[in-house]
């Protein structure tokens, strides 16, 4: 199967009011816009507040919107939730799910992190599942394991290539400035692909892309990104910056 067209995601996180996302969006979608030959899927995450001034300015321009969690409810007695079903109306392509943030401040297991991506597939929403290991977890020569039992369980029965995207994100290295080495990368990476392969076939696990997120930046996007099986990256704090965002992207 050909390499899968590599997405870089920028995760904005509590970020963004209505002047920021004006300048970033918009100057992102001019960008997007007047590249003839993208050779990536770009996407943007803002929070939800934010979503709708988004979504005008990407309008009719490949810069795809996504968010950065919703509720297993379509509709309901859920204050302070979001759906899959509002994200799909607002102009989400794209929704973050599992991420170690949700999972650590909000208590996410894996059950929930599954339900949750079951009800955005139905929705007709791609998803990017989040795994990662803590750094005491690295310490104790776990990775592999813990990420592995991530993605088998925050997975759902029938999962498919096109609407998935796992980010494999180091806890100890968002937000950090801190790398894993471009050979645990790869290492992970590859173990991540084999479990998919258990989960879906090994063809279709071929086409799944795998992000790598964690201090992403532009001065170590362009090594981060030739890994086999690096298919992009979800990038925290330099999305925020126009000019580091699209050098990250640039570097595919
Ligand atoms: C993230 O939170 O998804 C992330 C990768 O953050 P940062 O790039 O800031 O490390």
């Amino acid at each position: 199967m050909a390499r899968p067209v590599p997405l870089i995601a920028g995760n904005w996180k509590m970020n963004g009011l209505t002047a920021s996302t004006r300048s970033l969006a918009s100057e992102l979608a001019t960008r997007v816009r007047s590249d003839r030959d993208l050779g990536f899927e770009m996407l943007i995450c803002p929070p939800f507040t934010m979503l709708s001034t988004a979504a005008e300015l990407v309008r009719d321009c490949a810069l795809k919107l996504g968010a950065q969690d919703c509720h297993t409810a379509s509709s309901g007695a859920h204050t302070g939730d979001i759906s899959p079903a509002m994200l799909r109306d607002v102009g989400c392509e794209y929704v973050i799910l599992g991420h170690s943030e949700r999972r650590t401040d909000h208590g996410e297991t894996c059950a929930l992190v599954r339900a949750k991506t079951r009800a955005a597939l139905d929705a007709g929403l791609k998803v990017i599942v989040c795994v990662g290991e803590t750094e005491a977890q690295r310490d104790a020569g776990e990775t592999l394991r813990v990420v592995a039992d991530q993605v088998t369980g925050s997975l759902p029965e029938g999962v498919t290539a096109e609407t998935l995207v796992v980010a494999y994100e180091p806890v100890w290295a968002i937000g950090t400035g801190r790398t894993p080495t471009t050979a645990e990368v790869a290492e992970v990476h590859a173990a991540l692909r084999q479990t998919l392969g258990t989960i879906l076939g090994t063809g279709a696990a071929e086409g799944v892309r795998l992000l790598y997120g964690g201090s992403v930046k532009p001065d170590n996007a362009r090594e981060l990104l030739a890994l086999d099986n690096v298919n992009g990256a979800l990038v925290g704090g330099a999305s925020l910056k126009v000019d580091d965002f699209w050098a990250i992207a640039s570097a595919v």
